[in-house]
Order: C-alpha cells, then structure tokens, then sequence
C-alpha cells in the first residue's frame, strides 16, 4: 500500500478539465494532461483494503461491480505512488492492454465500488489508469512487443473495435498471425468512429493501431466481410475467424416517416461523419438548426455535445424513463453501480450555453411534423410503465427541430453476415452462446464483444476479446496459457 495514511491526508482530486465555454469551441479532449505530483497522491489514497471490490467485476443485484477486467489496482497504484512508472505499467499491462482508452472512456465501474468511496470519495482509479499509460508512452515504456516465435497458424479478425482488437492483440503475442479487416477506412471501430474526439483523441487509436502493426497485426481496412469476401471464403483459408463486428443495428421508434424524412439520422452515422470531416462540417449537421436528441443516454450526450460544436440554436434531450434520484437509493447501497442522476460533460455544456439542462424526461416521441418532405417540429408525450408495458399520454408538446439524432439504443449486431454462415443468433440479434463461450455453432467461427454481448463498454467488449483468443489458441494449439 502506498500510505497507510493516504486516505485521510489528501482529498480525491479528478484531473482538471477544459471549462465550457472554452471546449465548447473545438473537438479537442476535454480533460487537460494530468499532473504527475498530484497523481502520486492520489495513488497514495489507495489504502490496499484486503477486500478490492475494485478489481473483483461480481454481480450483486443483477450488476456487475468493479473492474470486468481484474485490473490488480491496488498494486499498481502502489507502484504509481512510490515512482515505480515502469513496474506500475508492467502490472496494469497484465490484465489491460489498452489502458489508454480505459482510462479515457471507462465508466470506472471500479471507482464506484472503491472502499473509500463507502464513506467519502473514492481513489481516482480512471485519472490514474490515464496518467500511466500516457507517461509509458511518453517515456517510451510502451514500445512494440518483439515476437520471436510464430506458429504456423493464420487467424482472421473480422472488425477493429475495441474487442477484434484485444482478441488481435493477444493472439498475435501468442506468435499466431492475424489479419484484422474492417470495412471503416481506418481501424478502430466505435473508438474512431463513434465515441467523439472530446472524449478520446483520434490519436489516441492510431497511435495503437501503429503500435499493433509493428507488432505483426495485419490491418485491412474498407473491406466489407460479406461484400467483399464471403466470410465462407475467410473460413477457409484461415484456421479461426473472429467475428467482432459490433452491434449496430440501431433501435427506431415506432413513428411514421421516421426512416425516410430529411433532418432525421442515427446516432453513430451522425457521430461518424462528424469525426471524418472535424473541423469542417459534415454534409448533416446541426449548424443553425433546432436539435432533438431521442435517449437521454451516453450516446445522446456525445451527439448534444457534438451538435453544440456545431453551432445548433436549441437542443432538447428526450428521455423516456423518469429522472434518476440524485443520492443512492436505500436499496441500492455501496458497492453496487449507483443508480444516480449523472450531468455529463455534453449536459453541463448545454446547461452554460442555454441556461438550462436539455433533458426532458418520461417523454417520448410520437410524431414528426414536415413540410415538402423537410422536418420542422416533433411531437411528444408523456410515458410511464406498467408492468413494464408503456403507457402514453393524451396531451402532445410540440418541439421545434429541423434535426431529429435517433439515439435510442441498439437491437443486436447485422445478422446477413453470421446468417449467411448460419451462425445462430438469440432473440436479441446477439451471437448466440453462453457468456464466457465464444465458439458459435459453426466450427472454426468464433465471436465476441458487443456482437456476441449486446451493446455495452469498451472495459467489456477488451474482456470478451481477450478471453476469446485464449479459447481460439486452444483450439488451434490444443492447449493454452492465454485464459
Ligand atoms: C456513441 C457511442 C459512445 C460510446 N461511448 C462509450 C464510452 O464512453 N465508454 C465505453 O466504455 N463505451 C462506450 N460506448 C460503447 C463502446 O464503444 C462499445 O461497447 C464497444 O466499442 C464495442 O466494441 P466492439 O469491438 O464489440 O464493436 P465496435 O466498436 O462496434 O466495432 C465493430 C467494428 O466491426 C466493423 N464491421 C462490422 N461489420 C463488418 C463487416 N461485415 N466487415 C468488416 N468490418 C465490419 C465495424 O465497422 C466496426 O469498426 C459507446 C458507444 C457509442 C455508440
């Protein structure tokens, strides 16, 4: 532990970011470098309790709490607070080999089970994961591996995001060659086309991918599995193949005309074409423009924050779930997930901008009102649940929007690709197997990450790629030290 005392002596302090009303003028992170005096102390608040939630990812009331990727925290907070950079890297490394994207985009399901976060403020678990992954590259600790020994065998990854990249990762350190085909022009998946540049710097993930490459990966990008090469065709001349193409089938509201009327786009298309053309503007964009935000989500809030870079006038989030209350519930105490009202950096900025927070809750979208085709203003109305069945209201509001960004969530992953293999899928458009199983029904095909999960975090879509190349290395080696 590094001080007993650490705890008690210094306060939790986040690393600084940007205010408001200077981010709001750029695509730039909005979390400024951290401080390595501060980190160090921050480190020394990890009091190495015996009991470290923060790393154990078990499920209590139906949530997972603390690390899904056992990152051994204690210890390397330990080595941050005495200056041990290198050996702190060596014991995140371990168990997370991406930390530079965790400790950028993580929810940090650990901090939320930390123990001092029982009785006050938790240890800065996030800003500390950041600060030592980018001090091991700007100290040249995180240099590419040298593989010294190949095997014979050829594994194709299909889809470069934060999972066919871990599953990449790790089975190309095995000695295995791989091949990565993304149908994106550049790799990445939602880390360089989804999650915004405020968030995690395009850098940020070509700087890995290069790493990768002079590993041995083998990246190759605007080829559409499916379109391109059958996966049939990939099944046969690589000895695995690993689907890892997300799930992106995104969820539409049941509201006529909604597929088909200009001013109304999905959330990652939005997004994407964002980060493709920054700092210009995209051909849809919300310059000038009244903005709705169906989800009141993670995704709404990187569209509101992009949509405010972008000069809208009015931007409303519609959620259709009540406010969460803002302290825990009685019954949902420490170390489960907080189920608490959060204000994310795209809501303060709305919040400073207009003068008020943008979220309208248990409200729902009913319908769109056009002219020649083009959207003007929504209808919404109330809604509530019972018995889990929606109930809507009478009364309508009308919103004025000329650009309606569907953030509502996802159904599962494009099926014409695993169907056109026969690859059983569940009922939720997930690649069917049991959690911690990623061989699919078709021998030689394997799948993980949100394809085979159902959307959900980078932190998980890594686990599920690094447990997956252990079960494809023990299939091609017969054995593995990889699980
Ligand atoms: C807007 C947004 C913001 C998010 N923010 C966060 C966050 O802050 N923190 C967090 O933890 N999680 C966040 N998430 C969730 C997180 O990004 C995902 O859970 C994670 O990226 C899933 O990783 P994956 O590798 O399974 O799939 P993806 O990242 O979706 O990657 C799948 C890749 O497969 C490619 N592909 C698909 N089909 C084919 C094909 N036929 N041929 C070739 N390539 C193909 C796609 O082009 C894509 O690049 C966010 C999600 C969204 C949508």
């Amino acid at each position: 532990m590094g001080r007993p005392d650490g705890f008690l002596l210094y306060a939790r302090k986040e690393d600084s970011e940007r205010t408001c009303a200077e981010r709001i003028k750029d695509y730039q992170e909005i979390r400024l470098a951290a401080r390595t005096d501060e980190r160090r102390k921050q480190a020394a608040r990890c009091m190495n309790c015996g009991v470290p939630y923060c790393q154990s990812a078990i499920r209590l009331n139906g949530m997972v709490t603390g690390c899904p990727l056992h990152n051994l925290i204690p210890e390397w907070n330990d080595q941050i607070y005495r200056s041990n950079d290198e050996h702190a890297l060596r014991r995140l490394l371990k168990t997370n080999p991406f930390p530079e994207f965790t400790g950028r985009v993580c929810p940090a399901l650990c901090e939320k089970a930390c123990i001092n976060g029982c009785d006050g403020e938790p240890v800065t678990v996030r800003d500390n994961e950041r600060w030592l992954s980018d001090t091991g590259y700007a100290e040249n600790l995180l240099r590419p591996a040298v593989i010294t020994v190949r095997s014979e065998k050829k594994v194709a990854v299909v889809g470069s995001g934060p999972a066919g990249l871990a599953a990449a990762y790790r089975l190309n350190l095995r000695g295995h060659h791989v091949t990565v085909f993304e149908r994106n022009e550049k790799p990445g998946g939602l880390l360089m086309f989804g999650i915004p540049n405020m968030k995690l710097d395009k850098t940020v993930v070509a700087r890995r991918i290069g790493l990768m490459e002079a590993e041995g990966v083998e990246f190759r990008t605007g080829i559409a599995v499916g379109k391109d090469i059958s996966l049939a065709e990939l099944n046969e001349e690589y000895d695995a193949v690993i689907l890892a193409c997300g799930a992106s089938q995104a969820r539409m509201p049941a509201v006529e005309g909604i597929e088909n009327t200009s001013g109304v786009i999905k959330a990652v298309e939005y997004l994407s074409e964002t980060t493709r053309h920054v700092p210009d503007l995209p051909e849809v964009n919300a310059e000038g423009k009244n903005v709705v935000i169906l989800g009141g989500g993670d995704t709404g809030n990187d569209c509101l924050a992009t949509a405010i870079r972008q000069g809208c006038v009015s931007v409303v989030q519609i959620e259709m779930m009540p406010s969460p209350p803002k302290e825990r519930a009685e019954d949902n105490p420490w170390p489960q997930w907080p189920k608490v009202l959060k204000t994310d950096y795209g809501q303060q900025e709305a919040i400073h901008l207009f003068g008020k927070d943008p979220r309208i809750w248990s409200r729902t979208l009913t319908a769109l009102n056009t002219k020649d085709g083009v959207l003007k203003s929504v209808e919404t109305a109330g809604i509530r649940f019972e018995n889990r069945k929606p109930v809507i209201s009478e009364e309508r509001e009308t919103v004025p929007c000329d650009l309606l960004i569907i953030a509502a969530g996802f159904t599962g992953c494009e099926t014409e690709l695993p169907l056109s293999a026969g690859i059983e899928l569940t009922a939720r458009n997930n690649v069917a197997s049991e959690e911690g199983i990623y061989a699919t029904n078709i021998p030689g095909i394997f799948s993980c990450g949100d394809m085979h999960r159902g959307a959900s975090l980078v932190v998980w879509a890594v686990r599920e790629g690094l447990e997956c190349a252990g079960e494809v290395d023990e299939q091609l080696m017969g054995y593995t030290n990889l699980i």
